[in-house]
This record gives structure tokens, sequence and C-alpha cells, in this order.
């Protein structure tokens, strides 16, 4: 695993090639980020941006998707994987806003963790994204760049993943680190196909020069 200095130097590169990078779920206060969230798991942030452009015109409280059945809800985000689970859980969430929290989406980290469907990554994004609190959220994209550059160890899990992180980054930065390691898996570090050969980070990443060695094998060159 990287020390900690050489994790960060590679945090800050990440930083200079995403300067930009932010929360790509469109959404307009809390109570939409926390659906949309819901909404994000094993699927795509544009797919679920497709399906609440007309959801967030539908319903705009949590007393607004406990009017409906359970079938509607469904039928209303059919096209996001997983929709028959997600729709019990996004009732289940708006009946507990409602008992527990006056119908509000709350900003504390214990607070959101309590709601039903709420997870740590759910309740780190809503706190940093909505919230503007400092919070680091681990998702697929996280977990998979940290691995493959060193920064964790392939057996970690999201947990130990996000304590390694925060350990390493500035907490003035980990809102910004949770959104640019996100855009690096997104848009260069590719699940299936990582852009290695026009990686500033290939020289240090175990993974990179693991695909590199493996590719001049294959086409016969010397690379040790
Ligand atoms: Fe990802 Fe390849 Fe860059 Fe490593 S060298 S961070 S595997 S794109």
């Amino acid at each position: 695993m990287l020390s900690k200095k050489k994790a960060l130097s590679m945090i800050d590169i990440i930083d200079e090639m995403f300067p930009d990078a932010e929360c790509e779920l469109i959404h307009d206060n809390p109570f939409e980020l926390t659906i949309a969230v819901l909404l994000s798991a094993q699927c795509t942030d544009n797919t679920v941006n497709k399906v609440t452009k007309t959801l967030f015109q539908k319903y705009h409280t949590p007393e607004d998707y406990l009017a409906v059945s359970l079938e509607e809800l469904q039928n209303d985000i059919r096209s996001i994987g997983l929709y028959r689970n997600k729709a019990k859980n996004i009732q289940k969430l708006c009946q507990s806003l409602i008992d527990k929290f006056n119908g509000e989406v709350p900003s504390q980290h214990e607070q959101l963790v309590s709601l039903a469907g709420v997870g740590q990554k759910t309740a780190n994004v809503v706190m940093s994204v909505a919230f503007g609190e400092p919070a680091l959220a681990v998702d697929t994209h996280v977990e998979r760049v940290s691995k493959r550059l060193g920064i964790c160890r392939w057996k970690d899990n999201v947990t130990e993943v996000e304590r390694r992180l925060t350990s390493i980054i500035p907490k003035s930065r980990w809102t910004k680190s949770h959104h640019q390691l996100i855009f690096f898996g997104r848009y260069h570090c590719l699940a299936k196909k990582p852009k290695c050969d026009v990686c500033p980070l290939l020289p240090d990443c175990r993974e990179g020069q693991k695909r590199y060695r493996a590719s001049q094998r294959l086409s016969g060159g010397n690379a040790s």
C-alpha cells in the first residue's frame, strides 16, 4: 500500500485533472437529492436524471410519495434497475422522514443513517452535497480507483476505504475529492477500459503497471 504522502500526491493530480467535478444528480433540495441518491444504486446518474425529470414534477414532499400505491410508484421509476425495491425503500424513507423529522431531511450523519433505506454512502453524499458538511462517500468508482492506485488494499471493505481516504485527504477537501474520484473513475479510470495509455498516474499505479506489462507481453515487447 502507498505511503500517505504518495497517495495524497496522486489525489492532487486527480484534483488537477478534474477541478470542476461536482454532483451530477440533478436536484433542487436535500429531499430530491436523497431520493436521487437512493435511485442511483447500481445505476448511472444519467438514467436517474431522466427518471427524476418527471418524477420530481409529480412528487414534491414525502406525503406525495405516500399518497400513491406502491405499484404506481414502481411504475414511475420502472426504467431504473431494482425499481421494485427502490420504490419500497422510497416509501419507507418518506414514512420515517414524517415520523422522525417532521418531513424534513436531517443534516446530521446519525440522523440520516437512522432513516429507512439510507446507508453510509447515501448519508455522506446528502451531508456533503446538500448541507456542505465534510464527508467522503465511497461509491463503486471511489473504491475501484483507490484500490487500483494502491491507496487502499484490494481486500479493504468500503468502511476501510473511507477511513483510509479520510486519513490521507485534508478534511476541507473531502467533498471535492469525493466528486473528483468519481469523475476520475467515470471518465478516465473506467471499470472495463481504463485509459492507462494517457494516464499521468501510470508510473506509480500498480494496476496500470500490471496492465502495461501484460500488453507488452502480448505484443512481444520487453517491458520488465
Ligand atoms: Fe487507472 Fe490505468 Fe491510470 Fe491506473 S494507470 S489510475 S488503472 S487509468
